[in-house]
């Protein structure tokens, strides 16, 4: 999430907006780590296929339907269960009996559900059958998604719902054993592995409706629309519904672009973000390996204030003011985080820290004195290389100080030790390795030093990168 394009002035906003939202307690934190562990790579359940058909209301509120995931067994060891992340009840956890939570699984088949866990953002699902290696099975549930009443990536503003991370999707299990990390109220705590989805929307005509993957429309009953996504090699899915004003046009490269905006964000900055969307779209490309998902979807609100702005693949919500938006960081995660995946609660720097990079690439933002410009650590136990749960635990001042502005001066640092053109091929070359996978720290850490004969084990301890 996030833009720094703004300056400090900006970046103090965005940190004071950070520390405004309220951090999980401390039991919503205790991880389950009780699978045996497979060999170190292996991640299951992997290769997800979703299927997704949901009707809305007539103001786009609740959306009712019935979703699939079918998925393989990529371990050694016969799969038992599968764990479902509910992370749209994260903010207003398991609801009360007048107000039940934002998200509700129902008529589980393939499998026996558990009761939820982790503040009712997690499902386990029992197998109906142990899943042998290799193998692929199915699990399905009828799916109650009410919008909370917030602005947020999964709230409305307006006569706006925006639906992000409310669509229910498969938690991964690797060396570490499975991951029920919480979502700890800031950044991302997200980790899933890339499949393919199918969402057909079935709502009112007057509702506009941008989404994840590439749509199609027909009508439905009267006055109604189905629009039907198709999104492949995407980690999560998300769309948002309301009468958007639209432009579509297409990057000199060639990525179609679909502008949504509300009637209350700003032209110039609708304007500016029609600019920086197509160049920064098409420069990644260059840089990062070809755009894949064929369409990206632009989110315009003046009125995110609440949230700042936030990357979906194929799909980014954008905090649009006068000045443009946040469009270069948020198209910039669709490689890091979308393309190269991540466990967004072990490593955030991963994603964010590479974001706000290419971010300042595309600005061609002066950097030469950003390690010193970024203050001294603020703390001896800070580290670029931090998980969320290290912020999360009485540490959230330092997050963005560290992972956004040293973490991204750390890799304009390392441009300057590997030389722009070495930089340039060993990024290409990790994300072109972990194309649609997932990196690690120490992926990456292999991929910088073979592109030089310099030991880099100096810039790493200087840098915090552990
Ligand atoms: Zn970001």
């Amino acid at each position: 999430m996030m833009s720094l394009r703004y300056g400090k002035a900006a970046l103090v906003a965005f940190a004071a907006l950070l520390l405004a939202v309220p951090q999980a307690t401390a039991q919503d934190r205790a991880p389950d780590r009780g699978l045996s562990a497979p060999a170190a790579a292996i991640r299951t359940p992997d290769r997800p296929a979703y299927q997704v058909a949901l009707r809305a209301d007539a103001d786009g509120s609740h959306w009712t339907g019935r979703e699939t995931v079918s998925f393989r067994n990529s371990a050694r060891t016969p799969l038992r269960s599968v764990d479902v992340r509910l992370w749209g009840n994260a903010p207003d956890g398991c609801g009360t009996p007048g107000k039940p939570s934002a998200v509700r699984v129902s008529r589980v088949r393939g499998g026996t559900p558990h009761p939820r866990t982790v503040g009712c953002t997690a499902l386990r699902i029992d197998l109906t059958a142990p899943l042998a290696p290799g193998a692929r099975a199915a699990v399905s549930f009828d799916l109650a998604l009410t919008v909370p009443d917030r602005t947020a990536r999964f709230g409305r503003e307006g006569a706006h719902r925006y639906l992000g991370n409310a669509l229910p999707v498969l938690s991964v299990r690797d060396a570490q054993g499975r991951h029920l990390d919480p979502d700890v109220g800031f950044g991302e705590s997200y980790y899933t592995l890339a499949g393919d989805f199918r969402v057909v929307l079935d709502h009112p005509t007057a509702l506009v409706v941008p989404a994840s993957g590439t749509t199609t429309r027909r009508p439905g009953a009267a006055g109604r629309t189905v629009s039907t996504s198709i999104a492949r090699g995407v980690r999560d899915f998300a769309w948002a519904a309301g009468p958007f004003r639209t432009k579509r046009l297409t990057s000199p490269g060639g990525i179609r672009v679909n502008a949504y905006w509300t009637a209350g964000t700003p032209a110039a900055g609708i304007a500016q973000t029609l600019k920086d969307a197509p160049a920064s779209v098409d420069e990644f490309g260059r840089r990062f390996g070809r755009y894949p998902y064929g369409e990206l979807d632009l989110v315009m609100s003046d009125r995110f204030d609440t949230f700042g702005s936030m990357e979906y693949p194929g799909f980014v919500l954008l905090w649009t003011l006068p000045e443009g938006s946040p469009a270069a960081h948020e198209i910039a995660h669709q490689w890091f985080y979308g393309i190269v995946g991540n466990d967004e609660y072990a490593a955030p720097w991963l994603d964010e820290s590479f974001a706000q990079y290419a971010n300042e690439l595309y600005y061609r933002l002066p950097t030469e004195t950003c390690w010193k410009d970024a203050g001294i650590w603020p703390s001896d136990t800070a580290a670029i290389t931090r998980p969320m749960g290290y912020y999360a635990a009485g540490r959230r001042s330092e997050y963005v100080q560290v992972v956004y502005l040293r973490g991204s001066c750390a890799l304009h640092d390392l441009r300057r030790t590997l030389g722009a053109p070495a930089m340039e091929r060993m990024l290409r070359g990790y994300v072109r390795d972990h194309w649609q996978g997932v990196a690690t720290t120490a992926d990456f850490k292999r991929a910088a030093q073979a592109a030089t004969t310099k030991d880099l084990g100096p810039f790493w301890t200087r840098h915090r990168i552990r």
